[in-house]
């Protein structure tokens, strides 16, 4: 570091926030597409997005010249008690793209608040406080949030607003049931379903709530098809179904914009955030409307969907949709994934993922170990080469792939190989 940085956020900050890189953090000074540069001068190619946030990029004409028109009318923020026409071009745009009948829009800051919302419909909805959620999931930093999320390293809270019953995720189920396809998988994972419903909650349940791809849990997917299922059984008695699409809205995936279409299924209820301000503070929530209109109170926030942060979603949506970045997803990440899984390496576990959210396991060779201590090697090699990932999963043994969504075929090989010499030589 140029200077003291790294102390002084040690004097100031909380220790439980973590950093990336220790002694050798890094501090980013400015952006330019897929790239960034930090203190020191250095460029990085960026595979990670601001944690799949910067989904279109950094410096990108359209989204400045957005904000900037919003900033030119001098207000940044005006109560949502008023009229505010970029919230509701934004939540229209939303709505036609969520694949809901009747949608009605809720406009947040975050993801964490997106699902806090969600609980709070479903949960008003229903007149019940059991929620279904899945183990290793991961949905924010609230009490409410963290009491769904299912791992104890990302949830430090003990004390639940909520009754909260677990289904297994789908990498304990592949774990357990080795050499089973999505098919069987989906089957076993409604027969958990089934048997936590009858013999774990105590009565009428509120809802399910699922990420269709794990984010923070290392890139596991469900099984495909498998949030259809869980949804046949819902319907007997009424239970709302909850997709968490922070990290998988938007066309990350590739494949389809919203991670659920994966399953057959349209969800009662939708939270979104990361990626659709492209760095700007938005999440939201949508649903049907006689879910969404089932809080008696009056329910808003100060600054969820405030005429800034909406402009920068609107110019978002509008060049996700007119520059067909699910497709590019598509494309790129397969080169990506395509390269990886060439790999023979007895490091690397697993490469799995979908579009540009790709994830690589890390055992000790020879076993199905989590191998931590090599995936900080492989992620401090690639700082070295010049490229950013992420680190996660359940042991800390996932390197995580999500850059912005316009990344080029260019730069997909240059971090390809980047990643790809880190690996073979930690191996
Ligand atoms: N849900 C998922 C799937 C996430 O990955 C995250 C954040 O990483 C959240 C919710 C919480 O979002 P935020 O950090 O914007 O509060």
């Amino acid at each position: 570091m140029t200077d003291d940085l790294l102390a002084r956020h040690r004097a100031v900050l909380p220790d439980w926030m973590p950093i990336y890189y220790g002694d050798d953090a890094i501090e980013i000074v400015s952006g330019s597409g897929r790239r960034v540069v930090d203190g020191a001068g250095r460029t990085y190619l960026d595979f990670f997005g601001g944690v799949l946030t910067n989904m279109i990029g950094y410096d990108i004409a359209e989204i400045n010249e957005a904000v900037q028109r919003q900033l030119a009318t001098g207000v940044v923020h005006t109560s949502t008690l008023y009229l505010i026409r970029q919230q509701v071009e934004l939540a229209e745009k939303i709505a036609r793209v969520s694949g809901i009948p009747d949608a009605r829009v809720f406009l947040t800051n975050s993801g964490t608040e997106a699902n806090e919302t969600a609980l709070l419909m479903a949960t008003n909805a229903r007149r019940s406080n059991q929620i279904l959620a899945i183990k290793n999931s991961y949905h924010g930093r609230t009490f409410a949030t963290m009491a769904i999320t299912g791992h104890r390293s990302w949830s430090s809270s003990s004390l639940s607003p909520l009754s909260v019953s677990w289904l297994s995720s789908a990498d304990r189920l592949r774990g357990r049931m080795a050499g089973l396809g999505d098919g069987d998988l989906a089957e076993a994972a409604v027969d958990d379903l089934r048997e936590v419903l009858a013999t774990v909650t105590a009565g009428d349940v509120a809802a399910l709530i699922a990420e269709p791809i794990q984010g923070v849990g290392g890139f596991v997917a469900a099984p495909d098809g498998v949030l259809g299922a869980y949804q046949k059984v819902l319907n007997e008695s009424g239970i709302l179904l909850i997709a968490d699409e922070v990290q998988t809205g938007w066309g990350r995936t590739g494949s389809h914009f919203w991670g659920y279409q994966a399953h057959g299924v349209t969800p009662d209820l939708i939270t979104f955030a990361k990626g659709i301000g492209n760095g700007f503070a938005l999440g939201g929530v949508i649903g049907r409307a006689s879910v969404m209109n089932a809080v008696p109170a009056i329910s808003f926030s100060t600054f969820g969907g405030n005429p800034l942060s909406a402009a920068a979603g609107n110019a978002v949506l509008d060049y996700v949709l007119s520059h067909d970045l699910q497709a590019n997803a598509a494309a790129v990440g397969t080169i990506v994934l395509d390269g990886l899984r060439a790999l023979d390496l007895p490091i690397v576990a697993e490469v799995r993922g979908r579009g540009l959210m790709i994830g690589v396991e890390f055992v000790r060779p020879g076993t199905r170990e989590p191998d931590p201590a090599a995936t900080v090697r492989v992620f401090d090699e690639c700082k070295a080469g010049g490229l950013l990932v992420g680190k996660g999963g359940l042991y800390g043994n996932v390197i995580r792939i999500g850059p912005a969504l316009t990344l080029t075929e260019a730069e997909a090989r240059e971090g390809l190989a980047i990643l790809v010499d880190a690996i073979t030589r930690v191996d």
